[in-house]
């Protein structure tokens, strides 16, 4: 067990939430495949119905190991308390739920991954939930987004497709002045680059599909909330601070503290959207978490030698990377990401669509696949696959014009990286 002072992320991959299993020892944490958990008597019950005792009832709401999970991805993102998810848009929907009400909005930047693009604009929108896109880079634009029905502000860290960094610090005091909550997607940072909380964020959500399990195999999510915000006494979210109808009357905020957020996600979250992690993919995201502040390091390193080589290879017109001198995000990168880009960023081949279509096309060790952050380098060229239905000039806006390509940097030894890489641009502009 760890001591007191407080531990090194390297440290906390592999101990934060491991919790040998009392009946055998088993030092890593078990599989509980079970749907529920037998009661000790009929008032034990009742106690933990009424959250007077913290227990597992049924794994829709809680389960042993995905407990392991969220003390775990609470710990490396240095929350209160943390909520994992079936998927990282069920950790949006999750987060965003005791916020919202039909006829309130949320305001977002629009640089956002396409899929939560989709999710804000139309599905959301059914539930009565407006979200309001503008750029976070125009001076003043989230102040006149804002107005008294806005209950969140919503960004990315580092923004998919990659290369641009949220300056959140700035976008943390802007929510803070209107006593809302900034959330903070993390998933292409990660905590190793980036602890959205040390910035002002009250809410951090990820799809751990990807960096955090790390190898392709996992659908996943997490909420992880700060235990800071003044939910009472901000005055603008009910659903915590009044007594809940749908709880014994119990008021989550302040009478459950720091862990408010986070109760209201299992108890009125999990049990009514039902959106929960299965415990053998918790188990799954556990094992991948262990290796995340290694595995991280190396993406990164690999990232920026890639990048730097293309900037300099004459059928590239731009890189779009972070962590390059020649970044405007350079800057933010040093403040927010410990000057690196991450490791999923985009560029543009002279030679546009059908160049762009040769390049995916002729790579070897690059996966052609709508995914990032596995252990393998993947290539996606959105203009002839997730932008396809676009007109050219509306793909150009979404910044996925014909000549974009996106990568996600593997962890393969770098050389053999830029050999794919040298074959494919030679043959695509042949
Ligand atoms: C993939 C992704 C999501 C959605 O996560 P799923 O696990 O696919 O539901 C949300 N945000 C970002 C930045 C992503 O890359």
């Amino acid at each position: 067990m760890m001591s007191d002072a407080t531990p090194g992320l390297h440290t906390l991959a592999v101990h934060a939430g491991l919790a040998p299993d009392p009946a055998t020892g088993a030092l890593q944490t078990p599989i509980y495949q079970t749907t529920s958990f037998v009661f000790k008597d009929a008032d034990h019950a009742a106690r933990l119905f009424n959250l007077e005792e913290v227990g597992y009832i049924y794994s829709r709401l809680t389960n042993p190991t995905v407990s392991a999970l969220q003390t775990r991805l609470a710990a490396l993102e240095g929350g209160a308390g943390a909520v994992a998810t079936s998927s990282g848009h069920a950790a949006q929907l999750l987060a965003l739920f005791p916020l919202l009400e039909p006829g309130l909005n949320f305001v977002v930047s629009n640089k956002l991954y396409g899929g939560s693009a989709n999710q804000f604009s139309q599905a959301f929108k059914r539930f009565g939930w407006e979200a309001r896109f503008v750029d976070f880079e125009q001076p003043g634009a989230i102040e006149a987004a804002l107005d008294d029905k806005s209950r969140a502000i919503f960004c990315e860290s580092l923004a998919n497709p990659g290369g641009v960094v949220t300056d959140l610090k700035a976008v943390a005091k802007i929510a803070e002045a209107h006593r809302i909550p900034l959330v903070v997607d993390n998933t292409l940072a990660t905590p190793v680059l980036c602890r959205p909380i040390e910035h002002g964020a009250t809410i951090v959500v990820h799809s751990t599909t990807k960096f955090i399990t790390g190898n392709g195999t996992t659908i996943g999510g997490i909420v992880v909330d700060s235990g800071k915000f003044d939910w009472a006494g901000s005055g603008k979210f009910p659903a915590l601070s009044e007594p809940s109808p749908s709880y014994h009357g119990l008021t989550f905020h302040p009478t459950l503290g720091a862990m408010a957020y986070t109760f209201y996600g299992i108890a009125i979250g999990l049990r009514d959207l039902g959106v929960s992690l299965s415990p053998q993919n918790a188990f799954l995201t556990m094992l991948g978490s262990e290796t995340l502040p290694l595995r991280v390091a190396k993406h990164s390193s690999n990232a920026l030698a890639v990048a730097e080589w293309l900037e300099k290879r004459p059928e590239v017109e731009w890189v779009s990377y972070a962590g390059l001198e020649s970044s405007p995000y350079r800057a933010r990168s040093e403040e927010y990401l410990k000057g690196s880009g991450g490791s999923v960023f985009t560029f543009g081949l002279k030679g546009g669509y059908e160049a762009g279509k040769k390049f995916v096309n002729s790579l070897k060790l690059f996966s052609l696949v709508a995914n990032l952050g596995d252990s393998r380098s993947l290539v996606a060229h959105p203009a002839s696959t997730t932008h396809r239905q676009m007109t050219p000039e509306a793909r150009a806006a979404a910044g996925a014009g014909d000549e974009v390509i996106r990568l996600s940097i593997g962890l393969e030894d770098v050389a053999d990286v830029f050999a794919d890489l040298e074959q494919a641009l030679k043959a695509a502009t042949a």
